[in-house]
């Protein structure tokens, strides 16, 4: 934008210069600061140590070599004018913190420079040369600037995007993470009440996964829990949603379904964890245990329905594990009933 912004506001200040017969050290001023400055200002940053000051340090100068352009311009109107406000805009859009009164002050400093160089001289009208030469300035400058802002606006946007999906995943799993989780939950809790549709959660927990953890190490542990997530994941519909409550406990919304059909997914899953095998392990037998719960009316919030879950599995834990459970149907069809 310098480059762009110093080189077109150099059409400008030239045609003032022209028409007021400037001096050569106007014009050695003016191809210096409008068409090698911005090339150096560009160098120092790319070899500087530290980019940011001198960065910085480049703006200012930017600005004490406008300032300077107006007492020699004769603060011609249309040019003066426009160079200043979109000095100001490329300011405030590049953000730069404590840049406010450094600008003001180099400006100032800036014209009184001017004006020792060529003295103060009054002639604000604009001729029509000199408002043709501002034309390129101002269209074209401030349509690369509305560009630039766009592009950054739109990457800005898809960092955040990024962002939020990368919150809302659970890194070792891919399955999504407690909050994302209980949004969805919440969603269907609220279906029910307002319609009366059923939607089920299923909370599974991996048994004895310390022993696994102690036994094999960690990433034998995560490994297990890789495994799991796939089971779940090739599991479940399209529009279920399974998330990883922390540790080795993993949590399913089932929206729409009723209590008959989420039994018969759990012991699903719950049998095909039993016949999960880790290449390195093929001896290591994994099981899990899941409780079941439906919501109900008497379910005030999302805590009660959870609760009801929770209870389910802590039966089929003490039961002796690798089961289903819920609170109607207390290990009915689990081989751990059976046995
Ligand atoms: P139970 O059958 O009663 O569930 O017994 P358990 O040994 O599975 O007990 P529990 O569910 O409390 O064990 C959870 C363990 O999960 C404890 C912790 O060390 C382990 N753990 C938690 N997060 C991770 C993880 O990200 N990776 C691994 N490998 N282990 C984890
Ligand atoms: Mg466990």
């Amino acid at each position: 934008m310098r480059v762009l912004g110093m080189g077109l506001g150099g059409l400008a200040v030239g045609a003032v210069l022209w028409e007021v017969r400037a001096p050569p050290i106007d014009w050695i001023l003016l191809v210096f600061v409008c068409y090698l400055w911005p090339h150096l200002a560009c160098l120092l940053s790319k070899f500087s140590s530290n980019r940011h000051r001198t960065e910085l340090f480049s703006m200012v100068l930017d600005t004490v070599f406008i300032g300077l352009g107006l007492p020699l311009m004769r603060f011609n109107l249309l040019p003066s004018a426009l160079i200043v406000t979109l000095h100001l805009m490329d300011r405030i859009a590049s953000g730069a913190r404590g840049l406010r009164l450094a600008t003001l002050l180099a400006l100032c400093a800036g014209i009184l420079g001017g004006g020792w160089l060529g003295g103060y001289h009054w002639a604000p009208e604009s001729s029509m040369r000199v408002i043709l030469a501002c034309l390129p300035l101002l269209i074209v400058h401030t349509l690369v600037l509305s560009l630039t802002s766009r592009g950054l606006i739109e990457k800005t946007a898809r960092q955040n995007e990024k962002l939020h999906a990368m919150l809302r995943v659970d890194a070792l799993t891919g399955l999504y993470c407690r909050p994302f989780w209980q949004e969805q939950a919440a969603v269907s809790l609220r279906k029910f009440f307002q319609s009366g549709t059923p939607s089920c959660m299923l909370m599974l927990d991996i048994d004895h996964f310390k022993q696994i953890n102690d036994t094999y190490g960690h990433d034998v542990g995560d490994t297990v829990l890789r495994g799991l997530a796939h089971v779940i994941r090739g599991s479940i519909r399209a529009t279920d949603c399974a998330g990883r409550f922390g540790g080795d406990e993993f949590i399913i919304l089932l929206p729409d379904t009723c209590l008959e059909d989420a039994l018969v997914m759990a012991e699903r899953i719950r049998k095909r964890v039993a016949t999960l095998r880790l290449r390195k392990l093929p001896d290591l037998q994994i099981t899990c245990s899941v409780g079941v719960a439906c919501i109900e009316k008497h379910h005030d919030d999302l805590g009660e329905w959870m609760k009801e879950a929770d209870t389910a599995l802590y039966q089929v834990k003490k039961a002796g594990r690798d089961g289903v459970a819920s609170a109607h149907v207390p290990l009915a069809t689990t081989d751990a009933a059976e046995s």
